[in-house]
């Protein structure tokens, strides 16, 4: 039987968590490892300047006092080190995870750990709308990973799956979209007259084809191919001039 990890970022106590457990053990062994409180928005970040803790609250359910990253690397390094997971799951988590706001998204950032391990990863995420449930999202879950884990897969698969509200429509296979940059800051003034911030503002995307945004929007479940390699390929030779300058300098360290 295929071992699959999985995690979260909204908290191991999560309704979403659970289904998906639920949905995913009718296929295989699966382990939970997730953070003991939510951590939604804490990306990639790896805990290095405290120790942490692991507490079995169940069989085969842990939780951690740290990020998603975290809980993959004590799951895969220390807790299922003799039997490393074949696949790692993320979510489901409550909201959609859409373009640039992945880099954002513990929910996706366990992914990228696993991904960097070599482990084929998906991140699952429901969008909240009317009537709001994790069914779909688990449904969906447990049929896509029906599929993937009989097939022989690549070891730096990573998928972003996002799952609208409301009647499904079909399944895309897309790029992430774009956020227009509307992030505000709003200042306030605590009781005893300190200010204060809070980071606030709903995305707004734009309408690109092709996109998850899109696919979302048009009630399909999308699903985003994504890796790790940040290099921006296509302006790699537009750089060539300031290297040679560079390069023609007398002395670069000093
Ligand atoms: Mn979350």
């Amino acid at each position: 039987m295929k071992r699959i990890l999985v995690t979260n970022d909204d908290g191991v106590f999560s309704e979403g968590i659970k289904l998906l457990r639920d949905s995913l053990g009718e296929l295989a062994d699966v382990t939970v490892v997730a953070p003991d409180r939510e951590q939604s928005a804490s990306g990639h970040s790896l805990t290095l300047d405290r120790p942490l803790r692991m507490q079995m609250l169940e069989e085969k359910v842990y939780s951690v006092d740290g990020t998603p990253t975290d809980c993959v690397n004590l799951a895969r390094q220390w807790l299922m080190k003799d039997d490393p997971p074949d696949l790692i799951v993320s979510g489901i988590n409550f909201g959609f995870n859409l373009g640039d706001d992945v880099t954002y998204s513990g929910t996706v950032s366990a992914t990228f750990e696993g991904s960097l391990m070599g482990i084929p990863s998906v991140a699952f995420s429901q969008e909240v709308g009317e009537n709001f449930s994790f069914v779909p999202a688990a449904a969906f879950a447990r049929q896509l990973l029906e599929l993937l884990i009989t097939k022989k897969l690549p070891p730096d698969l990573l998928l972003n799956v996002n799952v609208p509200a409301g009647e499904i429509k079909g399944v895309r296979l897309t790029r992430l979209g774009r956020r227009v940059y509307e992030q505000s800051v709003v200042e306030r003034f605590d009781p005893r007259g300190r200010r204060y911030f809070w980071i606030a503002g709903k995305p707004v995307w734009h309408e690109d084809s092709g996109t998850d945004y899109e696919a979302i929007k048009s009630g399909c479940i999308s699903i985003t191919p994504l890796h790790l390699d940040l290099t921006d390929y296509r302006s790699l030779d537009s750089y060539d001039w300031l290297c040679a300058e560079l390069n023609g300098l007398d002395d670069l360290a000093r």
